[in-house]
Parts: C-alpha cells; sequence; structure tokens
C-alpha cells in the first residue's frame, strides 16, 4: 500500500508581516487596529466568520461559508495546515445504513448520526462541483468516497485563498469572546505576532478533539496519557495541537458536553519504545491484527476479549482498534501482541493493513522489542529476555490455555473470552511472532454536543449564538466503536460553514460582555 511523505507535501502560510496589512486593505474593509508593540498590545481585526483549526472540518466549513458570501479568517495552531487529515488514509466513509450505524453504535448521539448519514452523499456532491480531489464512488457505496489527503489539503486551501480567504498558521484560538447577551461574536487567538481580537459574526470550531489534553485524557481514558502515542497530527510535534481547544473554549461559556463517548476513542496500536526514528510512522507503524493476536499486558496475562465490539458494516466482530482502547488503560498502556506464521501472512503483512512493510518487520527495523522463535516456550522466554516484567512462565501458561480452547472451538468460554470464535484462532503453526506495542490515540469520542444544523448547544440543550462546530469537535457520533472521522469533518462542515455564513449581526452588539 503507498505511503506518502508527509514532512514537506502541504503549502505554508505564515501571518506575520505583510498578511495582516494586506487583509487591513482588502477584504475586511481595513478594520485592523493596533499598535506597534505587536508583542504586547492586542491587535483588532473583523470579519464575518472565523474557522477554528485546518482540518478537513475546517477547511470544508471554510470553503463553503465562503461560497455563501461571507468574509472568512481559518486560524491554524500549526506551522502549516491540515490537522490529522493531512495525516491520514482518507477514507471519508459512513455506515451504508443508518441501521447498522446505530446498531454498531447504540450509545452515540442519534442526532449526529442522522445528521451524518443523511448528508455525508452532499458533502461529496459539493467536493465533486469544486473539481476537488475525491476518488470516483464505488458501486454501491453511497457514503465511501477517498481523498489524497495532502493533494485534498492543499487544494481546498488554494480554492480558499483564491476566494479571498485568509489563511493565519501558528496562530491559536485562545478563548471566545461573547457579548452581554452571550452571543459569541469572536475569538481571542495568539501567535507570534502577539494577541489578536477577531470579531466575527460566527466561530466554528474544529480544532480535532483532545487527543493530546493530558488532563482530558487522565480524566476520562487512561492515567498512562504519557505513554501513548499521539496518532494524530501531533506526533513527533514540537507543539501539541489537538489539546481540546475548541471543547475548553466552548465549555467556559456554556457549552454541553456530550453524554456519552468519554471513555472511548479511536486508534491503533504503535510500538513500545523503539530505539530509532521511524518513518512515516503513522502508516508504516500502526498495528491492524490485534483482534487476532493473544494480547498480554505486562504482567503477562490477557486482560480483555480481543475481538470484541462491532466494526461498522460487518455482521459482526471488532476491529483492532478496541483492543488497543483496552490496551490503553493496562499499566503503561503497553501490551505484547502474540500471533502465529498464518495470521502473520494474511494479517500482519505488507498490505494487510497502512503502511507498506510486514508489521513485525516494522518493528524489529525501529529497534522496539519484538521476539520470533519456532516454539512457544522459546517465544515466552525471549519475551521475559525484553526484562518488562512478562514472566514466560505466566505468558506459557496464558497461551497454554488460550490454545487449548480455541483449538476446541471454545475461547468464548475463557474467563477472559475471545468471542468471535473466527478471530480465536490457535497458535499452532511456527513461526511465533510477539511484538511490544502502546496504545495510539487518534480521534477522541467524547466532545461538543450540536444539533444538526452544525450549532453548539449550551447546557440547557439551546443552540448558543454565533457558535457552530465541525469534525471531531463534535462529540458522540461514535461510542467506543470505529464509525469514520472524516466522514464527521465532511457533513459537518458541509452544514456549519453555510450556517456560519448566515449568522446574523449579533442582536447584543459588538462589545464583548463580562465572561470576556
Ligand atoms: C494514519 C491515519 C489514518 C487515518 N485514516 C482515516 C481514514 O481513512 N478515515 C477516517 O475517517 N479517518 C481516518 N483517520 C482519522 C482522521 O484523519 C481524523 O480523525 C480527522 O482528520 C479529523 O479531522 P478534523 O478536521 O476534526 O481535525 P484535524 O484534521 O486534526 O484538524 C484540526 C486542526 O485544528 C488545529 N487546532 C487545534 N487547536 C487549535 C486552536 N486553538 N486554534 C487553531 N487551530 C487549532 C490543529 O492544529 C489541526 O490542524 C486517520 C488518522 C491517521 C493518523
Amino acid at each position: 500500500m503507498a505511503t506518502r511523505d508527509m514532512d514537506s507535501g502541504v503549502s505554508r502560510r505564515h501571518f506575520l508581516g505583510g498578511t495582516v496589512a494586506g487583509v487591513a486593505a482588502g477584504a475586511w474593509g481595513g478594520a485592523l487596529t493596533g499598535t506597534a508593540q505587536a508583542q504586547t498590545a492586542v491587535q483588532e481585526i473583523r470579519t464575518d466568520v472565523v474557522i477554528c483549526g485546518s482540518g478537513i472540518g475546517g477547511l470544508t466549513a471554510a470553503v463553503r461559508a465562503q461560497q455563501a458570501g461571507a468574509n472568512v479568517i481559518v486560524l491554524e495552531k500549526a506551522y502549516e495546515p491540515g490537522g490529522t487529515t493531512a495525516h491520514s488514509e482518507g477514507g471519508v466513509w459512513t455506515s451504508e445504513s443508518y441501521e447498522d450505524m446505530r446498531e454498531t453504535a447504540p450509545n452515540g448521539d442519534p442526532v449526529v448520526q442522522r445528521t451524518i448519514f443523511d448528508n455525508l452523499p452532499r458533502a461529496f456532491d459539493f467536493y465533486d462541483e469544486l473539481g476537488a480531489p475525491l476518488g470516483a464512488a464505488r458501486p454501491g457505496r453511497t457514503r465511501s468516497r477517498s481523498i489524497p489527503p495532502v493533494a485534498w489539503v492543499n487544494f481546498m486551501v488554494g480554492e480558499f485563498e483564491r476566494g479571498g480567504g485568509t489563511l493565519m498558521v501558528e496562530t491559536a484560538m485562545l478563548r471566545l469572546l461573547t457579548n452581554r447577551q452571550y452571543e459569541v461574536i469572536g475569538v481571542l487567538a495568539e501567535g507570534e505576532q502577539g494577541l489578536i481580537r477577531i470579531l466575527a459574526r460566527a466561530v466554528v470550531l474544529a480544532t480535532g478533539g483532545w487527543a493530546g489534553s493530558a488532563q482530558l485524557v487522565t480524566q476520562n481514558i487512561t492515567r498512562y496519557f504519557g505513554s501513548l502515542h499521539q496518532r494524530n497530527a501531533s506526533f513527533g510535534g514540537r507543539k501539541p495541537l489537538l489539546t481540546g481547544d475548541g471543547f475548553w473554549a466552548a465549555s467556559q461559556i456554556g457549552a454541553a458536553p456530550t453524554e456519552g463517548g468519554w471513555d472511548s476513542f479511536y486508534g491503533h496500536g504503535m510500538p513500545a519504545r523503539p530505539t530509532k526514528q521511524m518513518q512515516n510512522p503513522l502508516t508504516n507503524f500502526s498495528l491492524y491484527h490485534g483482534n487476532w493476536s493473544v494480547v498480554v499486558n505486562l504482567r503477562g496475562r490477557r486482560f480483555a476479549d480481543e475481538t470484541q465490539g462491532k466494526q461498522a458494516g460487518t455482521p459482526r466482530g471488532g476491529g483492532e482498534q478496541l483492543i488497543n482502547q483496552e490496551v490503553a488503560r493496562q499499566p503503561e498502556a503497553t501490551a505484547a501482541y502474540i500471533w502465529d506464521e498464518p495470521v502473520n501472512v494474511s494479517r500482519a503483512c505488507a498490505e494487510c493493513g497502512l503502511g507498506d512493510i510486514d508489521k513485525f518487520t516494522a518493528f524489529k527495523d525501529i529497534g522496539a522489542p519484538v521476539a520470533m522463535a519456532n516454539t512457544l516456550g522459546e517465544l515466552t522466554a525471549k519475551i521475559e529476555a525484553w526484562g518488562r516484567g512478562m514472566p514466560a512462565a505466566v505468558v506459557s501458561q496464558q497461551l497454554d490455555e488460550y490454545n487449548t480452547a480455541a483449538k476446541n472451538g471454545k475461547a468464548w468460554a475463557l474467563p477472559i473470552p475471545k468471542t468471535i470464535t473466527e478471530q480465536a484462532v490457535p497458535l499452532q503453526q511456527p513461526p511465533y511472532y510477539a511484538v511490544l506495542m502502546q496504545t495510539g490515540i487518534t480521534a477522541t469520542y467524547g466532545g461538543l454536543r450540536v444539533n444538526a444544523e452544525g450549532q453548539v448547544l449550551s447546557r440547557t440543550l439551546r443552540p448558543i449564538r454565533g457558535l457552530y462546530a465541525a469534525g471531531v469537535d463534535i462529540g458522540n457520533h461514535s461510542n467506543y466503536v470505529y464509525l469514520g472521522n472524516l466522514g464527521v469533518g465532511a457533513t459537518f462542515g458541509y452544514i456549519s460553514g453555510p450556517n456560519a455564513a448566515k449568522q446574523p449581526e449579533p442582536q447584543g452588539g459588538w462589545e464583548t460582555g463580562p465572561l470576556t
């Protein structure tokens, strides 16, 4: 499977210097006020719509708002646009049936799910009309297309800028501005140029969720935040990016958190403690076969059904991302995946997931703990030799117990069951393999509560005037299982953008109220 070099593909835009002046004299009609002391004084500018974040949610909303006649500013905290979207595999999808969606994620928010189900095809039509790079629809699949992520981001940024929009990179939304009637009237942002107050009729939050927020992850998911791989735009970055900024900002002015989704997330396992640098880490080093493996924690014990849950679009059977979530709650968010040759050939091979190298070789080449042996006894001795506290005797006992049950088709009856029989294969054909992995977190599921118009709801479940969301900042579209994430950005960007553009002038005027 092809991989991409993410290091330099996305076009960058810098805000310092000419851009402010250019904008002040241009599209915003000279609304810039400020002082020469850029680092200490607060500049103030005016536009129609501010979009926070430039992944699929933000860029879709930006171009849609612009098409609806608005002057739009996109703020991007990173030094280049694209967010996790630019690092993704580009499958924009949701379930082909609403019933399947509900059955797969019954605890998800039905309003959000219905909105995605009904509107994702419209978002595809919009991209097609725009001429955006988008793979052809497959027969019978109305809710699944693919984007070449970097090319798509570049196209959307180009489209946005040709339409007169301004992208400010390395500029983060810090908080929302509200007036005395608690209408959102803009944002306070910060970049290298200092603080900027941007006044706008509407704000769209598209900051990609909170996978990189130590506080939110520790509160909701695991105490081992520091052991998680940030399998998103923050990977290896100079600054954490997905730190829940949209959620925090909206919460501060009374937005409702979703009722569910907080303890679950989307992601895939990645190598524990590699000694060498990983090339294309988010694709080459993601694991996709936990559900076909036997998974033991640092104590050497199985702790969860590797096949639990239901994967969208399948009659039954969870994907690897479910056991990856369970690992997050084990000591150091670390576990060993153990498998045999048939699984290696069919599930851990170069073509079996993302990346174009087989997973065992990939882990070995970067110095992560791996083991290969012709007997399970030799394998468990090598696992113990990792020095991570996984006693060979305990791992052997767990493998024996599992193998006995699996050979009899009774893995579902184990004290810790493996319920999907076709994935509960016995380890019986050498060589045997093991890798030490840690949880990778990509996208969070708890977040902001919205209605079908993309409006963020208050704690009394009324729309907050002037505030919209798109993408992973919206919570509970899925809950525990994986229903796709790019589709949330495409759909709600498609909806929130024009709605934000249509937002009337604030009834309470442009003066900020007591909260801001
Ligand atoms: C390897 C990989 C493969 C994947 N493949 C798929 C796939 O095939 N299908 C799928 O559905 N999903 C996939 N995903 C997940 C998907 O890419 C993301 O969940 C999705 O892109 C999120 O989109 P978004 O617009 O919500 O956020 P993002 O694309 O992450 O964009 C959010 C942006 O907001 C910026 N930001 C954060 N805080 C602020 C602030 N305060 N002010 C301004 N900007 C801010 C961030 O820097 C970031 O650029 C994959 C992910 C990875 C890593």
